[in-house]
């Protein structure tokens, strides 16, 4: 039988946030969809547009997972053609080459491979503490916990950190065969009938069971990490759990190549984890950074929605690509109202969003 070539979905790069993550959301729908995509204008919204080697470092993962035809892989390149083929387990090494963000590269094919129903490890170096980006521990702790929570069975290790500007650093990760999609749902909100429950469904926190502060460092006093911790405990806001209090530590990172700091703030609810975190900068003072996380801290907390406002964007792909659930969460961003406009061009169906009389938001996507 002849080959049905399908039309291109064209993407406007420069559309919503007009970031990088226009880009990695066009090529994981593409991959789990099979629907091929022409973008222009690739991240015209940034300052240094175009693609970057992390962006690059996302094409090139996703081309060797699925044997992609791509036309347009090169550094600083403005548009791209991508073709995708049959995905592929297998064990796959990427580097960036840079200190751009290796965990961003790690969410841009890790749906697909989790759900190819093949096994697959990945190794990617590149940074692991990134600003505006998310961290190693929020991957490991607050995104794989609800992709574990919808039936995935995914493992990952940090073997390595890279900060900014050295890089270097490396995350190993271990994806076990899901077919299809995946069948195990462990939900406090089930409902009755298996078959109507949704895969990913997350509409409240629960009860706080722990509250840990940790302040990473390398290369670089441990005194810098002691004052970020005791600024902190003095600025943070109150935990909504009497019994909770903060368990602090500083963790000494000199595997890494190069110095770097960071402090992490980690809620561990009942039905979810949120994990925030403030880079340390060469010219930000320790207090400085710990006030930056207090705040952060303070956003999270001022509603009780379970799905902050990083992870509300990152969920939208994932009920894409299972194709069914519910999340609640505090605000969406303008990264989220971008994947509330780009998902459903590959998938064909919208989003159904309601904004509580609390400012909160309900997202769902019937199933089919
Ligand atoms: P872009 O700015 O388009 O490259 O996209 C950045 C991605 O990183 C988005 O999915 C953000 O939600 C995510 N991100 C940025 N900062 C953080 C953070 N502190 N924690 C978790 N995710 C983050």
């Amino acid at each position: 039988m002849a080959e049905f070539k399908q039309e291109p979905i064209t993407i406007d790069g420069s559309a919503g946030e007009g970031g990088g993550q226009v880009l990695r959301s066009a090529l994981t729908m593409a991959m789990l969809t099979g629907r091929p995509f022409a973008m222009e204008k690739i991240r015209a919204g940034r300052r240094r547009s175009g693609l970057l080697r992390q962006h690059l470092t996302c094409v090139r993962a996703a081309t060797a997972i699925c044997n992609a035809e791509v036309e347009g892989a090169d550094l600083g390149s403005q548009s791209l053609r991508f073709t995708p083929g049959d995905l592929q387990g297998g064990d796959f090494r990427f580097e960036v080459g840079s200190a751009g963000s290796a965990m961003l590269v790690l969410q841009t094919v890790l749906l697909p491979l989790a759900l190819s129903g093949q096994p697959a490890t990945l190794s990617i170096s590149g940074g692991t503490h990134n600003p505006a980006a998310p961290p190693f521990e929020f991957i490991a702790r607050a995104y794989l916990k609800v992709l574990r929570e919808a039936g995935l069975s995914i493992e990952a290790e940090l073997r390595r950190p890279g900060f900014m500007p050295a890089g270097g650093g490396e995350v190993f990760v271990d994806v076990s065969p899901a077919s299809g999609r995946p069948t195990v749902v462990q939900s406090p909100h089930k409902t009755s009938s298996i078959d109507a429950s949704p895969a990913l469904d997350l509409m409240a926190r629960g009860e706080l069971l722990d509250a840990s502060l940790e302040a990473l460092i390398a290369h670089l006093p441990t005194s810098i990490a002691e004052r970020e911790i005791q600024t902190f405990l003095k600025r943070a806001p109150a935990l909504p759990a009497p019994g909770v209090g903060w368990k602090t530590e500083v963790l000494r990172h000199d595997t890494s190549p190069g110095p770097g700091n960071a402090l992490l703030a980690t809620l561990n609810f009942e039905h979810v984890r949120e994990v925030v975190f403030v880079p340390g900068q060469k010219g930000v003072s320790a207090e400085t950074v710990a006030e930056r996380l207090a705040d952060a801290l303070g956003a999270y907390l001022q509603h009780d929605a379970p799905v902050g406002e990083h992870l509300a964007d990152q969920l939208l792909v994932v009920l894409a690509a299972l194709g069914r659930g519910r999340f609640r969460c505090g605000e969406l961003s303008s990264h989220a109202r971008t994947q509330l406009e780009l998902l459903p061009r590959f998938t064909g169906r919208e989003f159904e969003v309601n904004e509580r009389d609390d400012g909160t938001f309900d997202v769902g996507l019937e199933s089919q």
